[in-house]
């Protein structure tokens, strides 16, 4: 996804980006369609923890039951999605056409079929992905259209994530060309501990996942360090 100030290239398409007042058309008409055959339903921290919260849950238990993860190709941090079930791929959620988390269903399902990305200035813009689903009779404002999920809260969780996440991207990417394949497997492990099963659920999550980030922040240095004095020394054997 490439982005200009007002227009982001998604999918071979260029689209309007819009801001969080300003107006759409779209009308849901409940067909359950985008809860099917959908293998793109990624689930953040804060998408774990909402659900897990709404039903009661440890995060692990959501995990275990509901998940599926793996390391991202050229992010090399693990990406957790939803593990669709069945032939049809249908999600775990989906009850006769309804949610049964809707209160607390990932972003990507609230927003649909909004997407949401943030601007190189911290500015978090909005655009409607070209679908062929619901009414377009129905005008509302992107707050309006989240106002369920808790807009203020996801878009604090969104900047802090993509804040943190740009970063460690980059750290790790570095490290990873470094490490033998014994060390890379265990930092995949704490990197998934750390980024999204290490929560108390009497805590609000983004404090604890900016303490989680600051602890792995230290463990990564340590790491670098280590990897820094081994390039000396072998550069002066
Ligand atoms: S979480 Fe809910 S809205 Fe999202 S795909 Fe599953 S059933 Fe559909
Ligand atoms: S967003 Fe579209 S596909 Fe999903 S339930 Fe509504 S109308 Fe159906």
């Amino acid at each position: 996804m490439t982005t200009e100030e007002n227009k982001v290239e998604f999918r071979g398409t260029s689209l309007d980006l819009i801001s969080v007042d300003d107006t759409f058309y779209f009308r849901c008409t409940k067909c359950g369609k985008c809860c099917k055959e959908r293998d793109d339903i990624i689930l953040s921290p804060y998408d774990l923890y909402r659900m897990a919260k709404y039903l009661g849950k440890e995060i692990e238990d959501i995990i275990n039951s509901y998940t599926r993860w793996h390391i991202g190709e050229s992010s090399k941090l693990p990406i957790v999605m939803m593990r669709m079930r069945g032939e049809k791929r249908t999600c775990p959620f989906l009850d006769k056409h309804k949610c049964r988390i809707h209160e607390a269903k990932p972003a990507v399902c609230a927003l649909f079929p909004l997407g949401r990305i943030a601007q190189e200035n911290g500015d978090i813009r909005y655009l409607i992905q070209p679908i062929f689903c619901g009414g377009h009779d129905k005008r509302q404002t992107v707050r309006e259209w989240i106002a369920e999920f808790g807009l203020e809260e996801s878009e604090a969780w969104f900047r802090t994530w993509q804040e943190t996440i740009v970063p460690l991207v980059r750290r790790v990417n570095e490290i990873y060309v470094k490490v033998s394949e014994m060390v890379m497997h265990q930092l995949e492990e704490v990197l998934f501990i750390t980024i999204y099963l290490a929560y108390s659920m009497d805590e609000p999550i983004i404090p604890q996942f900016q303490r989680n980030i600051a602890k792995m922040d230290e463990m990564l240095t340590c790491l670098e360090e280590l990897l820094e004095e081994n390039d000396t020394r072998e550069e002066k054997d």
